[in-house]
């Protein structure tokens, strides 16, 4: 059964390529705020560290409405060090926006998260922006494009991908390079008409896999993901299937789906709806809710596993207290084992020293973003060298797993 009423697409962009002013421009286009809605300039909008980093941390759902489908558009990171997350975000899509700027052209933080779609299986639609560029040589750009899909393994329906130019600054997008005109209609045509809808049976029992945890100050705890089989209303009994083997009887009290730029709060969804749900204490990413009838969790995607630790020790040295706010181990303590209930692939150890946290990462860029992001809120703290972290194979044989990521 398809869902020819829904698609759910990724942006793979790298950053300044244009995605947060696309996402904008096909909002508009669709109608989705209303003419006296305040809407901020930049919907997607990347926090600071994201901007100078050039790759996206957070990943972010928005969806909107167009000729009666509605278009789920989630972001992706960019970057090997989320390499799990990336994986479990792209299990929620079926289709992959590339977006490429005319001039620049493809650009190496977009190859890793490209290439998980291209080996998952996902439709590409290039879009090549920023056509209305002086510099801009579209043809060149495809070319690339092509030969960068080929590097990576791409299969023949995916080499063969359809390409839309545009100016999301100008608002206009073609399947023509030589259109200067026009309005946005023509990329979200082609969103309907090559992304493909979602497939499975809605009326089967539910499986409902949690790919994303969000957090919201007021609400908690909210697990994002799609419903893979069956549909789920408020309201419902429902067993949740932990990674470890046991399962918990739950509730579906709060169940939203994304409208624009908000999650708002509905009563029920079908197989191949994006939903959040608030309220599930427990859980954990890559975790199903399962028909209490028709217990069959998902297989559960590895979660990648830390390659390289550090400890972040309370300042005490002779400039303690003159740049953060938030100097105490208290304070520390709180903030590392905050940040470790969304952040799947780090991990937090006290250690003998009540000062110390010993905190492992998936690279030194996921740590040093972390770092990064604490010093900002006001945390201030001494790192130690990061360590890689070695582990033993069956014969005894020491490994890291460091620089297999690469
Ligand atoms: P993001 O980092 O991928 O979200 O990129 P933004 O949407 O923030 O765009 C980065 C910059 O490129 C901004 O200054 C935009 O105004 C500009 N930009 C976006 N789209 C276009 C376009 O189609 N043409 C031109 N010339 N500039 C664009």
């Amino acid at each position: 059964m398809k869902q020819e009423r829904l698609r759910n697409i990724a942006i793979i962009a790298h950053v300044d390529h244009g995605k947060t002013t696309i996402v904008d421009k096909l909002l508009r286009q669709a109608g989705t705020f209303r003419s006296n809605e305040q809407v901020a300039d930049r919907v997607m909008d990347s926090n600071d560290l994201e901007r100078e980093r050039g790759i996206t941390i957070l990943s972010k759902n928005t969806s909107l409405v167009y000729k009666d489908v509605k278009i789920n558009i989630v972001d992706t990171p960019g970057h090997a060090d989320f390499g799990g997350e990336v994986e479990r975000i792209l299990t929620m899509v079926d289709a992959v926006l590339l977006l490429v700027d005319a001039f620049e052209g493809c650009m190496p933080q977009t190859r890793f998260v490209l290439k998980k779609a291209l080996a998952l299986g996902k439709k590409p639609i290039v879009v090549v922006n920023k056509i209305d560029r002086p510099m801009a040589r579209p043809a060149e750009v495809i070319d690339e494009v092509l030969d960068l899909f080929i590097d990576l393994g791409a299969d023949d329906s995916q080499i063969e991908f359809p390409v839309v130019y545009a100016s999301a600054r100008e608002g206009y997008a073609s399947l023509d390079p030589n259109v200067r005109e026009g309005d946005m209609r023509p990329l979200l045509d082609a969103i309907l008409e090559h992304a493909p809808a979602p497939e499975g049976d809605a009326d089967a029992p539910l499986q409902l896999l949690f790919s994303n945890i969000d957090y919201d100050e007021y609400i908690g705890r909210i697990g994002v993901g799609r419903v893979e089989r069956g549909s789920v209303k408020t309201g419902d009994s429902a067993v949740l299937c932990h990674r470890d083997g046991s399962q918990e009887r739950v509730k579906i009290t709060r169940l939203y789906q994304f409208e624009g730029l908000k999650r708002a709060e509905c009563d029920s969804a079908s197989v191949g709806d994006l939903v959040a749900v608030a309220g599930l204490n427990d859980l954990n990413i890559g975790e199903t809710v399962c028909n209490p009838d028709c217990i069959e969790p998902l297989p559960f995607v590895k979660i990648d596993e830390p390659t390289v630790s550090m400890n972040f020790i309370v300042n005490n040295s002779p400039f303690a207290g003159k740049e953060g706010k938030f100097v105490t181990s208290r304070n520390l303590r709180e903030r590392l084992f905050k940040e470790v209930e969304t952040n799947i692939s780090m991990r937090v150890e006290e250690t003998d020293s009540a000062d110390t946290f010993k905190v492992s990462g998936r690279g030194e860029l996921h740590l040093s973003i972390l770092i990064e992001t604490m010093r900002r809120q006001g945390y201030e703290f001494q790192v130690s060298r990061p360590r890689v972290i070695y582990t033993q194979d069956e014969q005894g044989r020491t490994l890291s797993l460091w620089n297999c990521l690469w």
